[in-house]
């Protein structure tokens, strides 16, 4: 198996981290925190940007070389110091090898001065797999963004408008193909007007790289023994190649923050949170008595990470959002038999075919706390029940009731719930979205309208012709006997079976397109228990199935959101009449590049589609929904934010001809 590209590392006597991959230190040797503070914080200016920063503004630092967080750190406790209460920081920092965590703790245990930062970094912190991975610390006043990769791979795939660059990395002898014009480019492609950028490097074809993109260089007294180190300004960036209008950044509605959010399932409670912890006053719109009726209301949901050896993009998806939604539920809901347990998943070959997927994923450099490949012995060992055949185990994975973690994201104070509420239309008057329920009455009014609220998210005018189509899906519920308590881990493979929560287990799912009414019934209540037989025949037998009648066991019966690539939707939703108008050349030639701007609705959002996987796919979702919003960095890469775009299928009808 090819091991995780962790960092290398070395050990001096006085406990300093040095790279044996890049034969060079991570900062240096006299003191790297003062360094950290010359070069990068005072060389960009910070305390007296900061200091002058206006409440509720937000600002964005990018970063090549995360390494042990240093920087990162140093900024934060600054921003501490001397940004607004409700101005948020946001930093990107790309990482080809990232520290495992126990080299991170030992490193960072160097500056005690930054513990109360260091700690609450560590507490989120896992031996990273690759791919993005997105953190919100301090109650969502700080964001970390780490992009896991070449820089040279990642960058060219990030959304942000960069304020100020710490260009880290180590020294350019050491890794020359780090530093080159490639790099540079993106640096100016990302900054905002006047970004500023400082490195400890004077070396001058950096100076002069940087140079030609646009960057006003000079050279500065460095740190301690170094002489020189460089910092600039962008004076003025190239310009810029075409990028699709349908993409872009619609403009945020300007005035107060507030959103109204339609539907208060898991799409809709962790697009709440998000915008919560941003500042924003939201009102959740719900029809039932509660959040989480409807799909999201299964007692137990299974945090299943299913994952493509081939890096699809909604393979990327799934996992980013997977690793984040992890993060969230330590974060916010303690682990019991009432909220969640991370049990463990294992995930079953089915077949020889699933056996060689799994098998090319497991080869892909995962940390085994991520996911690691076991045999049918080692299986059985970690489910507490023979199941027969290998699989992929995901240690962090497990079960959570849906309607907990809902409930737990809605305790922020900005989040205000309007329960027994049927949104039936929603209008823009004035600067404002408005929702109306079928009198027409007014039920919330705010800047911006997110449509969370499944496949009735279709009975909106403005997006009635999103493709989202409703799939059935029932679990049954069966009585834990004292033999069944010993399955230890969630089985999954041609459906699932997770461990007891209080003295019951849950089997699922039936998948039918052809019923879509709400009522359990007893033929998939039949057909769910035949999955138990081949997930693990001694567990079968523990159940006792025999004995029980599976026309009466208790059912839950619900419709999946899907689309017809299975990828959600989240994102600003455009006019479709006016999108065919504006861009109708595309139909005859779908090379060409249009300038004019999409037609948006004016702060209209969607977020849905999560199929069976809302667990896993809604924590990120959220986190996107309130990038795009509040001028962030989006926490995904550019392909993977297209292809969860809600304009993707009014594109592809359109040149398609159709
Ligand atoms: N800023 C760091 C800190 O606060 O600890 C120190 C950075 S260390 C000097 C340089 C980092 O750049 C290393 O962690 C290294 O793995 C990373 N790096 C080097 N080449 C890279 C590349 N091509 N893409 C992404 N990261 C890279």
């Amino acid at each position: 198996m090819n091991t995780p590209p962790f960092a290398q590392l070395s050990w001096s006597e006085d406990g300093q981290p040095f790279s044996t991959r890049f034969d060079d230190v991570y900062f240096s040797r006299e003191s790297g925190l003062a360094e950290t503070r010359h070069v990068f914080l005072q060389h960009n200016d910070l305390s007296r940007r900061w200091r002058a920063l206006p409440p509720g503004t937000r600002f964005c630092i990018g970063e090549t070389g995360f390494g042990t967080g240093l920087n990162f750190l140093c900024a934060w406790q600054l921003w501490e110091e001397l940004a607004p209460a409700d101005a948020r920081l946001h930093f990107v920092s790309c990482e080809k090898y990232p520290l495992r965590r126990e080299d991170l703790q030992r490193a960072l245990a160097l500056w005690t001065e930054l513990t109360p930062w260091a700690d609450q970094l560590l507490a989120q912190y896992s031996d990273l797999a690759p791919g993005w991975q997105h953190f919100n610390l301090a109650d969502g006043r700080v964001t970390l963004t780490l992009l896991i990769g070449d820089v040279l791979d990642t960058l060219p795939q990030l959304d942000a408008r960069v304020d100020a660059w710490f260009l880290d990395g180590f020294a350019p002898a050491r890794n020359p193909d780090m530093w080159q014009p490639a790099l540079y480019a993106q640096l100016a492609r990302l900054s905002a007007p006047s970004a500023t950028l400082a490195t400890f490097t004077s070396v001058g074809e950096v100076r002069r790289g940087l140079q030609a993109v646009g960057f006003e260089m000079r050279k500065v007294k460095g740190y301690g023994r170094k002489r020189e180190m460089l910092c600039g300004t962008l004076a003025g960036a190239g310009a810029a190649a075409w990028s699709a209008p349908w993409l872009a950044r619609p403009e945020s509605p300007a005035g107060e923050r507030s959103a109204l959010i339609v539907g208060a399932g898991l799409a809709g409670c962790a697009t709440a949170l998000a915008l919560a912890r941003r500042g924003w006053q939201v009102t959740l719109i719900e029809r039932h008595d509660r959040a989480a009726a409807e799909a999201s209301g299964n007692t137990q949901g299974i945090l299943y990470c299913k994952l493509s050896a081939h890096q699809t993009p909604l393979s990327r998806y799934v996992q980013a959002s997977y690793a984040f939604g992890l993060r969230l539920l330590h974060q916010i809901l303690p682990q019991g038999q009432d909220s969640w347990q991370a049990c463990g998943v294992l995930q079953l070959c089915t077949d020889d075919r699933e056996r060689q997927r799994q098998l090319a994923l497991a080869e892909q450099g995962y940390p085994e706390s991520f996911l690691c490949a076991v045999d049918a012995d080692r299986a059985s060992t970690l489910a507490g029940v023979a199941v027969n055949r290998p699989g992929l185990f995901f240690p962090g994975a497990g079960w959570v009731h849906p309607p907990s973690l809902c409930r737990a994201m809605l305790q922020h104070g900005n989040i205000r719930l309007l329960t027994h509420s049927e949104a039936m239309s929603l209008q823009h008057r004035d600067g404002e979205w408005q929702a109306l329920d079928d009198k027409g009455r007014s039920l919330a009014r705010a800047s911006v309208a997110v449509i969370c609220s499944a496949n009735d998210s279709q009975h909106f005018a403005q997006t009635a012709e999103l493709p989202l189509k409703p799939i059935r899906g029932q679990v049954t519920q069966l009585p834990a006997t004292s033999s069944s308590k010993t399955l230890k881990t969630v089985l999954c493979a041609e459906g699932y079976i997770s461990p007891a929560r209080h003295d019951e287990h849950h089997v699922g799912a039936s998948f039918r397109f052809d019923r879509l009414d709400t009522e359990p019934s007893s033929e998939e209540n039949h057909s769910n228990l035949q999955l138990i037989g081949q997930l693990s025949p001694e567990l079968a037998g523990h159940l006792q199935l025999e004995t029980l009648d599976a026309d009466r066991l208790p059912a839950r019966a619900a419709l999946r959101c899907t689309s017809p690539d299975y990828l959600p939707l989240i994102g600003p939703v455009v006019d479709a009449q006016a999108f065919r108008e504006r861009y109708a050349e595309l139909a005859k030639d779908a090379s060409r590049q249009p300038t004019a701007p999409a037609p948006w609705y004016p702060g209209l959002y969607i977020n849905a589609g999560h199929g069976s996987r809302g667990m896993i796919s809604c924590p990120l979702s959220g986190e996107l929904i309130a990038a795009w919003l509040n001028d962030e960095p989006l926490p995904l890469p550019a392909d993977v934010v297209a292809a969860v775009h809600p304009t993707r299928f009014m594109l592809r009808r359109l040149i398609r001809g159709r």
